[in-house]
């Protein structure tokens, strides 16, 4: 057994057992921190604490690092020789400049390690035929991320990557996988266009949809109206998976499908209020992440900008770890209505409960300093769907009452399909000061 998974089976250990080969192995990345790398040399070497007794109850005296200094610094914040670097990975910067991440071998082995069990806890096995929808290439992680874990579960992978419905469907046919991994909306497209082919995705033998991406639940872990649309469409079951290029760790849902776990021998979890101030399960916060025994770019209490909740109840696959609930939102993208705080993520939920809403944008503006502005442009497929309509459902949905325009599908569809976007533009910010 290697040193990695040597803690393999943590997660099912009691809260305290758990606690300790977290508090172990941060102790060791803190030391790791301080000697190789750089940054994190200089912005350690101040903090009074003793980084080989440190206890989980002092992390919060550790600085945060988030994307910004990421970007500043990123030459820094590379721990290891040169030569040691065996892939880089781009990962959207604050500015429009990506930032690189820097992997070694035992980066990459780490990286399989973390999707092997996050895909084993969805029940993915050896005999699993695994359709990955996700690009592996134009320095993604993702894609290979997953194509790791399968290899790792010793599943059988089909790298078809980001390819059109018409040659997913025709592989489909011929290699008859048994799981996809992919965006939900894609997997919604794709299961359409089997369905227009004469054929219902509910008879393959696609049992399980791996989604990633795109949120799937609410924050009642109630499913959202596009992981209704997939179960319906493919008789599958779905799961949710939350990862990022800087933090080289998985949240993936288990057999519960109630949030993802932490793999606590491969991260430390903080959910974080405004000021920087842990706050307790179940309540709404940034998600701050310390990968551990990371060695091309380790880091530190790192800030992704997603917002979530812990939950730290026992889970019902007999895991202890604790999970992280859905992405709600960017922090940046936060809205203050009136004294109510909403994610665009919420709207769009709101918008897709409603059959005749098509495409939609929303505008948002600042009204005051207390409180924005939303405005929603909608097309619709039905004439009787007038804004009223509209506004009245969300405000029962969100508690908030947003302008609603409608407007034509061609004007919104030119709005949210920009060619030179990867993904549609739903979300507009015309807040002064805003990022
Ligand atoms: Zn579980």
């Amino acid at each position: 057994m290697t040193e990695l998974s040597r803690y393999r089976e943590i997660s099912f250990s009691s809260p305290e057992a758990i606690r300790e080969v977290q508090e172990g192995r941060l102790r060791k990345h803190l030391v790791y921190c301080r000697e190789h790398s750089p940054y994190y040399r200089r912005v350690l070497q101040d903090i009074d604490l003793d980084f080989e007794k440190i206890t989980l109850d002092l992390i919060s005296r550790l600085p945060f690092t988030d994307k910004s200094e990421i970007e500043k610094y990123n030459h820094d914040l590379c721990a290891v020789a040169p030569d040691k670097i065996v892939d880089i990975v781009l990962s959207s910067g604050t500015t429009g400049s990506p930032t690189l991440v820097m992997y070694t071998e035992h980066d990459l082995r780490r990286l399989a390690y973390n999707e092997e069990i996050s895909f084993q806890g969805c029940g993915m096995t050896r005999d699993d035929v695994v359709l990955l929808t996700c690009t592996i290439d134009r320095c993604f992680v993702a894609g290979l991320a997953y194509f790791l874990g399968v290899r790792s579960v010793g599943a059988a992978a089909i790298r078809s990557g980001q390819n059109s419905v018409e040659s997913h469907w025709e592989i489909i046919r011929r290699m008859n996988p048994t799981i996809i991994v992919g965006v939900p909306t894609f997997l919604k497209k794709l299961g359409l266009y089997v369905q227009e082919r004469g054929v219902d995705p509910g008879q393959l033998r696609v049992s399980k949809l791996i989604c990633i991406g795109e949120p799937l639940r609410d924050k009642y872990l109630k499913l959202l109206k596009i992981g209704e649309d997939l179960e319906k469409i493919w008789q599958a079951q779905c799961f949710s998976t939350y990862a990022s290029s800087e933090v080289v760790t998985t949240f993936c849902e288990c057999s519960a499908r109630q949030g993802g776990h932490l793999h606590p021998d491969l991260a430390v979890l903080e959910i974080v209020d405004e000021a920087g101030r842990a706050v307790p399960a179940g309540t709404i916060g940034e998600v701050v992440i310390t990968p551990l025994a990371v060695e091309g770019m380790p880091l530190v209490r790192f800030k992704t900008g997603d917002v979530s909740f812990l939950i730290d109840k026992p889970c019902s696959c007999g895991k202890n770890s604790p999970r992280l609930g859905p992405i709600l939102g960017r922090k940046k993208q936060m809205m203050k209505i009136r004294g109510t705080t909403l994610y665009p993520q919420a709207v769009y939920s709101a918008l897709d409960e409603i059959e005749a809403v098509g495409e939609y944008y929303l505008v948002v503006s600042r009204e005051s300093n207390l409180s924005d502005t939303i405005t929603i442009y909608a097309a619709v497929n039905d004439a009787s769907c007038t804004a009223e309509v509209i506004q009245d459902r969300l405000q029962a949905r969100l508690r908030v009452k947003p302008s609603v325009v409608i407007d034509s599908p061609e004007a919104v569809r030119q709005q949210v399909f920009n060619p030179k976007s990867r993904k549609p533009i739903r979300f507009r910010d015309k807040r002064q000061g805003m990022k």
